[in-house]
């Protein structure tokens, strides 16, 4: 058996390249290594996305965007976070085991006072989809690397507590230098305003990265040259300091890497019906671990479970 190895993407909207260079394009290539589990999380979206019908269609179009850029579902698990309702359980039994003062330190609750609850507790709804799923690995970007660990600590003090009954996950990285850079040079989000969306039109991508400025002209270079070593390299990439030659050539590599996965999109987003098959068979994938673990551990802290384990 491939040790499972574990992975969320928020239903905010359509990923960036910070999301396919940082995260979608890395997992592709540990496919066969790998049984990976992606994880779209939408309950982590609702206090971003107030509108049920746009969070529907963002689902949708994340799980268009896996299958365009090569996630082979015959050997991963693609499922929607609100699928599997067990997690709610999975994580108000990992809240018995952390302190506010911890939460504080992990999510900044005193400086931010008024985020809401829900993403308070980011952590341990993390922890939770992680762990029911028995993962042996857990993937993010190095802007995880304090709540991966968190997660590997919560592991360890449930069976510290109650004996060996969840696995502890591994953290694991993609081998990226740094976060890949918006616009602006600040981190690509959707929070900044500063991203190319994996499926924006040849014209946008053009217009966007025509706006592509730094402090000075040196940092726009920057920019380009970091944006321009992600692209695939089995073209030759040729050097340049004149700004709008690397705007051009960031252009034409870019649009060279993304134009099939934009083609690809148009045919899946057109069906809906099996992009909800898809998410429906990797729910019932993924249920299947998770109503294991959670009976494992409500028998361990003592709570009502029909799955009961010796
Ligand atoms: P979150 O970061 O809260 O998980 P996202 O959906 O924004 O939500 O990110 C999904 C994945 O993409 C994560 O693994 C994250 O580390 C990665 N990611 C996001 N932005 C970037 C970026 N600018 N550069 C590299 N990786 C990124």
């Amino acid at each position: 058996m491939k040790p499972i190895l574990l992975t969320g993407i928020r239903a905010t909207g359509l990923p960036h390249i910070g999301n396919y260079y940082g995260s979608i394009k890395p997992l592709l290539t540990m496919q066969d290594e790998f049984r990976i589990y992606q994880l779209i999380a939408d309950l982590h979206a609702i206090p971003h996305v107030r509108d049920g019908a746009l969070l529907n269609h963002h689902v949708r179009s994340i799980t268009a965007c896996y299958l365009s850029c090569g996630l082979d579902v015959q050997q991963s698990v693609l499922w929607r976070q609100s699928q599997i309702q067990e997690m709610a359980w999975v994580s108000l039994i990992l809240m018995s085991l952390i302190s506010v003062d911890e939460l504080d330190a992990e999510m900044k609750l005193t400086a931010n006072k008024d985020i809401d609850m829900l993403s308070g507790i980011y952590p341990v709804l993390m922890a939770a989809d992680t762990l029911m799923m028995g993962a042996d690995l857990v993937f993010a970007g190095r802007d995880h690397e304090t709540g991966l660990d968190f997660v590997s600590q919560l592991a360890q003090r449930f069976n510290s507590m109650y004996g060996e009954v969840l696995t502890v996950p591994r953290p694991y990285f993609p081998d990226l230098n740094h976060m890949v850079r918006g616009l602006d040079g600040r981190k690509m989000s959707k929070s900044f305003n500063n991203t190319i969306s994996l499926l924006d039109s040849e014209d946008d991508l053009y217009q966007k990265i025509q706006s592509i400025s730094g402090a000075d002209e040196a940092e726009s270079l920057d920019i380009l040259t970091d944006l321009r070593s992600l692209t695939a390299d089995d073209h030759p990439r040729a050097v340049t300091t004149d700004l709008k030659e690397a705007k051009q050539l960031l252009f034409d590599e870019l649009n060279r890497e993304l134009k099939p996965i934009r083609q690809k999109y148009a045919e899946w987003i057109g069906q809906p019906d099996v992009l909800d098959r898809i998410l429906q068979d990797g729910a019932d994938a993924a249920r299947e671990q998770a109503n294991k673990k959670l009976g494992l551990l409500m028998n361990s802290v003592g709570l009502f479970s029909r799955t009961r384990s010796k």
